[in-house]
């Protein structure tokens, strides 16, 4: 019998990381170096193990192979079967991240050995006062300008600076320059995808004492220099509880606001994933109940059936992979957004 399930936390050490998910989160771990926390994880560099119910100690990849579809649902792809489609990560950037950029899914396939490319979205759990991220170019930077700056040591005049605060939303298609700044702590939901460009690292070296590898290459050919996606902070569209920040064919992440209870329902057609962004509540099922904390991820089996988040002031981010048109534009539209407005949260990409 399939439940809600959580996972033990993959800790990975990273030179820009902190301690900061032990004071945020009240995590134990070695060291004060942890830069991303693998939540919901199922790659060949990191798979979840579950740490509740009967199922505690058994791999995301063999409940997979167990229960196929009764836990990923009846509507997702079969590449999304053969292969988890999200990955749940927090991210303490206690120092600044390499500027980086991700291909999209047809770059990598072909020129990383069939991996998956990698889109991804931002929720901003805590940030300093004052602290900035890189999103997106300035205005008019072409590949050439970008190139003579990275000769010349001059980068940072080419890239947007955007000042973050908790609960700011960014969306990070394959393609977008991006880095996140120190001080900044966020909840990450991306493709199922490790394949990171590199393209400068502020002349800085890392954990082995070696400056690390960039991938100027590669990134110049998956940048994008035409300004397809606007690098603006995603507003979202509000609709009842709930706001709609990010849509496109791998993932929808909604913001739910719980005061009291929130009901939902898992009928068979796919998976959810609820990430706790603050607050703390409990999930209330047909057998049983499970505490969520600020930080906690839950994978929710498609075929729970009916549930309920309970609790008093707790946001939770909800991440599954949307029916576009039935899920996303169809409840925008009938609760009054136009088109315009909805672009702003569903970038379709090719
Ligand atoms: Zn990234």
């Amino acid at each position: 019998m399939l439940y809600p399930l959580r996972f033990f936390p993959i800790y990975v050490e990273r030179v820009w990381g902190g301690d900061n998910l032990k004071r945020l989160f009240g995590r134990e771990f070695q060291g004060n170096r942890i830069g991303e926390s693998w939540e919901v994880a199922c790659h060949p560099h990191g798979t979840s193990v579950v740490c509740n119910g009967p199922l505690k100690g058994k791999s995301l990849k063999d409940i997979i192979d167990t229960y196929g579809r009764r836990l990923l649902g009846d509507k997702l792809t079969q590449r999304d079967i053969d292969r988890f489609p999200l990955l749940v990560k927090l991210l303490d950037a206690n120092d600044v991240l390499s500027v980086q950029v991700h291909p999209d899914d047809s770059y990598a396939m072909k020129n990383e050995n069939g991996e998956l490319g990698k889109c991804e979205m931002w929720y901003v759990i805590s940030a300093k006062p004052g602290s900035k991220i890189v999103y997106g170019l300035k205005k008019g930077v072409t590949k050439d300008i970008f190139k003579d700056a990275l000769e010349k040591g001059t980068l940072e005049n080419c890239l947007n600076f955007v000042e973050v605060s908790p609960g700011d939303v960014f969306d990070v298609p394959a393609g977008m320059v991006h880095a996140l700044g120190a001080g900044v702590v966020v909840a990450e939901i991306q493709q199922n995808s490790d394949t990171v460009y590199r393209v400068y690292d502020w002349n800085r070296v890392g954990l082995d004492g070696k400056p690390r590898e960039l991938h100027i290459n590669k990134a110049l050919d998956v940048i994008d220099f035409d300004g397809k996606y606007k690098a603006e902070k995603t507003k979202g569209l509000a609709v009842g509880n709930k706001v709609y920040f990010v849509a496109n064919r791998y993932f929808a992440v909604e913001l739910i606001k719980i005061n009291g209870r929130y009901d939902d329902r898992a009928d068979g057609s796919k998976f959810a994933i609820y990430t706790v962004v603050s607050g703390s509540g409990k999930i209330v099922y047909d057998g049983g109940e499970l505490e969520l904390k600020s930080g906690d991820s839950v994978l929710i089996p498609a075929c729970l059936g009916k549930y309920s988040i309970a609790g008093t002031s707790v946001d939770v981010l909800k991440s599954y992979v949307p029916d576009l048109n039935e899920e996303i534009v169809n409840p925008l539209k009938f609760a009054g957004y136009d088109d315009d407005q909805i672009r702003s949260v569903v970038k379709i990409l090719s």
